[in-house]
């Protein structure tokens, strides 16, 4: 469970990735044959599927022991079909009280709501929590996992968005290590691997810019929610989409690499790349430049995740070297797209301001979605809301939850503007 009523963090977050890898490489085994046994929360959506496709194609290194979905109760009964999971949660409420019973495997226990889904994050039979619910809403499975001192694979960034140093503070406290499965963060990951802080000088996240790259702030008054939801190169669910087309996404991704990373906002740069090939760069002190490539496919960052740190073949898309030919990069256009900046300005500020930003931005993406508001309203009023909050340096969880849901309320009675 979510434990509210945790005393204040203070100032010093434990570094993360560039010093918890140190060593790992060469500590394990590279002969580990057991399993590692899952849990994963977000089964149904598109990196609870995907991931679902890993074990899928290695059933001798990853055993399903657990899955939580909202509402997708016929799809988590094929799920159990197909991986015997000892557990199955469904965390709304309805969908629970409708489901067919018959449907699921009879050594599936089904169980509902948040407290079943902390218990089944911290289950002594789990080796690693794919957390992967989307929204604030992880925060909770998230927040549990690490208490429990698990292995972390982790998708959902609104977890660090929301509650970075804290959620970083616990992990160090409780020897839980998180994994990247955002494929920026893996990209970076991979790249620190041997390194230390100290080492880094910067890290340059990567960008597909989205499915408006290239308009002007005019054509995207009028964008539609159907065309918002065409994304070039990934397939991903729709709140992740919209936040790709605003470039929000990148945003969020900011404040995830601060924490996760433990970096200045400073250390942290975002290009355009396109073609969505290279995940991200690492610049050390040296001038040296590691980036990591692999064609867009979620299955490969969460491989990765669930078998760290070993390496071997798996389902995902691997680049043809035959049809390479080039790579583009260029900055991306932070005029039109603002939501970006306001990414650079919560990774620096911190305290309240990324529970805020994401709060806001998750009801602003809902009401764009449900024809409410214009496409470039999402950030607008998402900073018309952070304005206005009652800014806490060092928050406690209390705190942040209490802004999560004021946020949402402003969100729901903002106007746009008359004239634009
Ligand atoms: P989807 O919308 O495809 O899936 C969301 C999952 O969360 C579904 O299983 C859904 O259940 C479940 N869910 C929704 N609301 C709740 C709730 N209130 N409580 C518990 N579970 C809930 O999202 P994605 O898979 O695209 O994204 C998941 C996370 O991963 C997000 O944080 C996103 O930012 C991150 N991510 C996604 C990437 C991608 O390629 N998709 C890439 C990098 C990060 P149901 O469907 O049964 O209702
Ligand atoms: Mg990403």
């Amino acid at each position: 469970m979510l434990n509210p009523d945790r005393p204040k963090w203070g100032g010093s977050v434990p570094p993360v990735a560039a010093d918890y890898n140190h060593g790992m490489v060469f500590s394990r085994p590279s002969s580990e044959v057991a399993p590692r046994r899952v849990a994963v929360l977000g089964c149904t959506g598109s990196i609870g599927t995907s991931t679902l496709s890993v074990a899928e194609a290695l059933p001798d290194r990853v055993q399903v022991v657990g899955l939580v979905c909202h509402s997708k109760c016929q799809l988590l009964a094929e799920q159990c079909h197909q991986f015997r999971p000892r557990v199955a949660v469904v965390t709304d409420r309805a969908a629970f009280d409708s489901l067919d019973r018959s449907a699921f495997p009879a050594e599936t226990e089904l169980k509902y709501g948040d407290d079943a889904v902390c218990e089944l994050a911290s289950g002594a039979d789990v080796d690693v929590v794919l957390s992967a619910v989307v929204g604030a809403a992880g925060l909770a499975g998230t927040w549990a996992a690490i208490d429990a001192g698990k292995t972390v694979a982790l998708a959902n960034k609104e977890s660090l968005v929301v509650g970075g140093p804290l959620v970083t503070e616990l992990a160090a406290k409780r020897n839980a290590v998180l994994l990247p499965v955002d494929s920026e963060h893996s990209a970076i990951f991979q790249a620190l691997t041997g390194h230390t802080a100290a080492d880094v000088e910067r890290v340059v996240l990567t960008a597909s810019g989205g499915p408006f790259r290239g308009r002007t702030a005019d054509e995207l008054e009028s964008v539609s929610p159907e065309q918002a939801l065409k994304h070039p190169t990934w397939q991903m669910g729709p709140k992740i989409t919209i936040d790709s087309a605003t470039l929000m996404n990148k945003a969020l991704e900011v404040i995830e690499a601060r924490w996760l990373f433990n970096l200045k906002a400073s250390q942290i740069d975002v290009i355009v790349h396109p073609e969505s090939v290279v995940h991200s760069f690492v610049e050390f002190a040296d001038g040296s430049v590691l980036a990591q490539c692999s064609p867009p496919d979620m299955r490969l960052p969460i491989q990765y995740a669930l078998l760290y740190p070993h390496r071997v073949p798996g389902p995902a898309k691997r680049l043809n070297w035959k049809e390479l030919n080039r790579w583009q990069f260029e900055q991306p256009d932070r005029a039109t797209f603002p939501a970006l900046e306001l990414g650079f300005e919560v990774a620096a500020r911190g305290g309240t301001c990324g529970a805020v930003l994401n709060a806001a931005n998750e009801a602003a993406v809902g009401r764009f979605l449900d024809r409410q508001i214009g496409f470039l309203d999402i950030a607008r009023c998402v900073r018309a809301v952070l304005g206005a909050h009652d800014f806490d340096p060092t928050p406690t969880l209390t705190t942040l939850l209490r802004l999560d849901g004021w946020a949402r309320q402003e969100v729901a009675r903002w106007t746009p503007p008359r004239t634009r």
